[in-house]
């Protein structure tokens, strides 16, 4: 297969400053949780995306010196020369494919921490710094402090070239840069030649832009990031205001311009709230002031929105960090052809959550993210078996899909088994909720590989028990039976049953198989799993004409979707939706009976604090959201019965999605004999001096 005429725009070349991108893909900045005690992790994350076809690959956000300390985050430092040979790996690696190797060169500002290095923290005023639940001042920058930073940034382009980086960035986003810092009126209240009036507070940025142009010396492309509009922390950059002034004034100065939205939390909006190509909105007005060319993301997966941006003179280069997490193959894939093998990203942000976590990134949608080097998993390639043997999977969810998928790629023969009518388990109903349904892609990119594929039988409805499974006498049993919602009240913070709720609650999973609930119904939702499902059925209901109420034992609803970055949007969801909101707020018992059941019924509660009694919240209808229980029924009759077999994903451990996916790629990788000794994967290893 060849590249379809219609995307050929994105493969042009294109001719950045002193350098030349091979096509119009580019890896942009993103912290991968890889930090710079990580190298090999790190490396191998890109080369793999410059294998993919990527023709720039950035390197993630990398402080510039020890006053832009960001310790305990995982990020890259290249302070001084010996630091430079470790991004030289990288660099080569890069290169070695045909890429371009970037560096999104950072000081942080009132977002640094200080506290690592003992250094001050450092801002255009005196101001407390952007964590305010962290106890420190940034030290308002005397002209020393800044003639200090100019030279410090100019130092790290040196030492960036001396690396061998294409283009340096200078970073100027996400409310998380010194630049940004001074030029916003909100954080700038200087009186100098560097505050006051737009071109006072514009002067460092410009001046520092400057600096590296001068320190590039022609053999390196410089690079601006730049958020033309803030949607959260102080809005006062606007695309339409300042935000579009920066650009007009700065237009040719860089030889790249990348742009986006702040904070971050907007900038990496989920599928749940921004559609592909989003921040077009905003950024689409910054080709018509300059000349150079122009990056930018906004969750592109599909090669026809892609080469829309580019006909339509909205971005010249994809930038992308999901859709290169989710499919380092995506360039390759529609350079020859195939389209239809892009595993696309769902936007569900655990790859952004599990870095926020500190914890290396990883994917939903691909499994092998954050392994190339440890454990030498490659996205595209696994091991081929010469036996052939025969696999049944159990199971049609995410884990037996990607397991069944791994091992058919792996040359076995594979079955895979499904008891309901459709493929998908849990992905299938849950991305049946509002705005959740990219996460169908999950099920659907996996399903189609498999259909294709000739080692490869699928069968629905065939609920297997120890009898059918002896007599297909397969060489290798993989149950993938998944997990139920309990309807005990068990959760995360209760872990023994609520009065009432074993009687009377509903779980997710009586809903997703089809009970309707009558609108106008009161519906109550306990919530003790703090993730997304609970908000997500309280929208979706709420939708649907009922009347919601939402509780949670926990000071604030879904936790963990702080770390995906949505929890401010879907609490403003909710509250636009009309749903009543109940945080800190324990379950004693269910004291309703059902639908029109009268005042006083429903769900009896106290602070979670104090143990103060709180007025009944009154419902007809009561959802249980706590723990999920393991199906394991099948597995402990194919015991019994002396029958071998594994157990994955959320039968093994109920947990995301993502780790049933990653289960059942791990436990094929094993079969097919790539599982490190003793699970003991490379480590990185810091050296002793
Ligand atoms: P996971 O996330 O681990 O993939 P899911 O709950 O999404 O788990 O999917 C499990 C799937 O297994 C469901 O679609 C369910 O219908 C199916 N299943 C459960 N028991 C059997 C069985 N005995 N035979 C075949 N399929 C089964
Ligand atoms: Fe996309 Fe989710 Fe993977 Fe992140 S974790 S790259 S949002 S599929």
């Amino acid at each position: 297969m060849s590249l379809d005429p219609r995307y050929a725009p994105l493969f042009e070349p294109l001719k950045i400053g002193p350098v030349t991108a091979p096509n119009r893909f580019a890896v942009a900045p993103y912290a991968n949780g890889h930090s710079f005690l990580m190298p090999n992790g790190a490396r191998g994350i890109r080369e793999t995306r410059a294998e993919g076809g990527w023709g720039i690959v950035g390197m993630q956000l990398t402080e510039i010196d020890p006053t832009s300390d960001l310790s305990g985050l995982p990020y890259e430092r290249l302070w001084d020369d010996d630091d430079v040979a470790v991004h030289a790996r990288s660099v080569d690696a890069i290169q070695a494919h045909g890429a371009l190797a970037s560096i999104e060169l950072a000081h942080t500002g009132l977002r640094s921490r200080g506290v690592g290095t003992g250094y001050p923290v450092m801002g255009p005023s005196s101001a407390s710094t952007l964590r305010p639940e962290v106890p420190f001042m940034a030290k308002a920058m005397d002209r020393e402090d800044i003639r200090r930073f100019r030279q410090s940034h100019r130092d790290a382009v040196l030492r960036a070239r001396r690396a061998g980086y294409d283009i340096a960035y200078v970073y100027a986003a996400h409310d998380a840069s010194l630049l940004w810092h001074f030029l916003s009126p909100a954080y700038n209240r200087r009186t100098d030649e560097y505050g006051g009036s737009f071109d006072n507070r514009l002067r460092l940025l410009r001046e520092v832009l400057e600096d590296a142009q001068d320190a590039a010396a022609g053999e390196m492309a410089i690079a601006i990031r730049f958020a033309v509009h803030e949607l959260t922390g102080p809005k006062a950059i606007r695309f339409d205001g300042e935000g579009r002034d920066v650009v007009e004034a700065l237009a040719e100065l860089p030889d790249l311009w990348d742009v986006n939205i702040s904070g971050w939390q907007r900038d990496s909006g989920t599928s749940r709230y921004d559609a592909e190509g989003f921040q077009e909105a905003f950024t689409g007005f910054v080709k018509q002031v300059t000349n150079k060319p122009v990056l930018g993301v906004g969750r592109f997966t599909s090669p026809d929105t892609m080469v829309s941006q580019l006909r339509r003179g909205v971005l010249d280069i994809i930038g992308s960090a999901r859709a290169s997490i989710a499919d380092p193959f995506l360039p390759n894939k529609i350079r020859e052809g195939r389209v239809e093998d892009i595993r696309e990203c769902i936007g569900c942000n655990v790859c952004v959550a599990v870095e926020n976590a500190g914890v290396v990134v990883r994917c939903t949608q691909n499994p092998t993210v954050s392994e190339e080097w440890r454990r030498g998993w490659h996205p595209e390639r696994v091991p081929v078996v010469t036996d052939r043997g025969q696999a049944l999977v159990i199971g049609g969810g995410p884990a037996g899909l990607e397991a069944a998928l791994t091992l058919a790629r792996g040359g076995h023969r594979v079955t895979l088994a499904e008891a309901g009518a459709h493929f998908g388990g849990r992905v299938r109903h849950e991305s049946r909720l509002r705005n959740l349904a990219a996460w169908g892609r999950v099920a659907d990119y996996r399903l189609y590989q498999l259909g294709r594929m000739e080692n490869v039988s699928l069968f629905t409805q065939s609920t297997m028990t120890a009898e059918t499974v002896a007599e297909l006498a397969a060489d290798h049993v993989l149950v993938a039976t998944g997990a139920r919602w309990l309807r005990s009240g068990r959760g995360r913070t209760h872990r023994t049953a609520i009065d009432g709720f074993a009687d009377a609650a509903l779980t997710p999973d009586e809903l997703f198989t089809g009970m309707a609930l009558a609108p106008g119904l009161r519906v109550v939702i306990y919530d003790d799993d703090h993730d997304y499902l609970a908000n997500a059925l309280a929208a979706d209901l709420a939708a649907q004409g009922l009347r919601v109420e939402l509780v949670s034992p926990m000071p604030s609803i879904a936790a963990w979707m702080g770390y995906t970055l949505e929890q401010p949007r879907m609490l403003a969801e909710l509250i636009d939706a009309g749903v009543g909101l109940h945080p800190n707020t324990v379950a004693r018992a269910w004291t309703g009976n059902g639908p029109g059941q009268g005042p006083g019924k429903g769900l009896a509660v106290q602070r979670a604090d104090t143990g103060a009694e709180l007025p009944v919240i009154e419902g007809d209808i009561l959802i249980s959201v706590g723990l999920r229980e393991p199906d394991l029924a099948l597995s402990e009759a194919l015991h019994a019965a002396g029958i071998a077999h594994r157990v994955i994903g959320d039968a093994e451990v109920p947990g995301p999605i993502q780790s049933a996916v990653f289960s059942g790629h791990r436990h094929a990788r094993d079969l097919l004999g790539q599982e490190p000794e003793g699970g003991h994967f490379r480590r990185e290893r810091p050296r002793l001096f």
